[in-house]
């Protein structure tokens, strides 16, 4: 089966910020995009100011998994289409939510926590350890990898405690921070991401990109029996 992924990107940084728009020419999304369809899945890139921020019924119907990255605009996306992800979250498809997500409405909604956090732009380096060795999300990676160049998140991050961790970040500066979390909400599989600050080339990385693949084919729904709801009246077995 060929994995359907929507890369959502805000898309508001390369359009106000030049040194963004250098980093990435064609969007932060795209490299993700470009990686994944080297990986065989179909992906297509869906952004904020399209209508409906690209994510039609239509469009999240045909989505096993949705990757989001989000900062300056949380507030502009639409509670309505935040509701209809979350109700496909709820019916399996899985969500990926990478860096500044972590503030996201949807991320927020899904975790029923603040999200916050510590921060600091300093140019640090982020080391990487993988903490659950023989989890997929870790495959092919070493047991740490870094990040020459990246913004720091810091402890203590206010979400519930993850149903399995994945990654925890050292950076050059003191802080840890722990940058890879799953989680299951209804059917669907949820993996938090850290790195990817939009004045870095995180998301050219091997590593990073080789993480969220890996995360797609996790997070993807599977074939398990269709749940039903509410009101019960014939039992399966004979009563009195
Ligand atoms: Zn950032």
């Amino acid at each position: 089966m060929t994995l359907r992924v929507t890369v959502w990107n805000e898309g508001r940084h390369e359009k106000t910020h030049e040194d963004v728009r250098k980093m990435y020419p064609e969007g932060l999304h795209q490299p993700i995009v470009n990686f994944l369809r080297e990986q065989g899945m179909q992906a297509r890139a869906a952004t904020l100011d399209e209508p409906e921020h690209g994510l039609t019924e239509a469009a999240l119907a045909e989505t096993d998994v949705l990757i989001w990255w989000g900062h300056m605009a949380h507030g502009d996306v639409q509670d309505a289409i935040v509701e209809r992800v979350r109700q496909r979250v709820l019916e399996g498809m899985g969500l990926i939510v990478l860096h500044s997500g972590h503030f996201s409405k949807i991320f927020k909604l899904l975790m029923g926590t603040s999200c916050n956090l510590k921060w600091r732009e300093a140019n640090e380096r982020e080391r990487i350890w993988v903490v659950s060795p023989g989890h997929p999300i870790t495959e092919g990676l070493g047991e740490y990898f870094e990040i020459p160049r990246e913004e720091m998140y810091g402890e203590f991050f206010d979400v519930p405690a993850p149903d399995e961790l994945v990654f925890v970040s050292w950076f050059q500066g003191g802080e840890v921070f722990r940058s890879g979390c799953c989680y299951t909400r209804g059917r669907g599989r949820i993996f938090y991401f850290r790195p990817g600050h939009e004045t870095y080339p995180t998301y050219y990385q091997p590593e990073v990109l080789r993480v969220i693949a890996n995360a797609v084919r996790w997070a993807a729904p599977s074939a398990g029996p269709s749940v039903t709801f509410g009101q019960r009246p014939q039992p399966l077995e004979k009563l009195g």
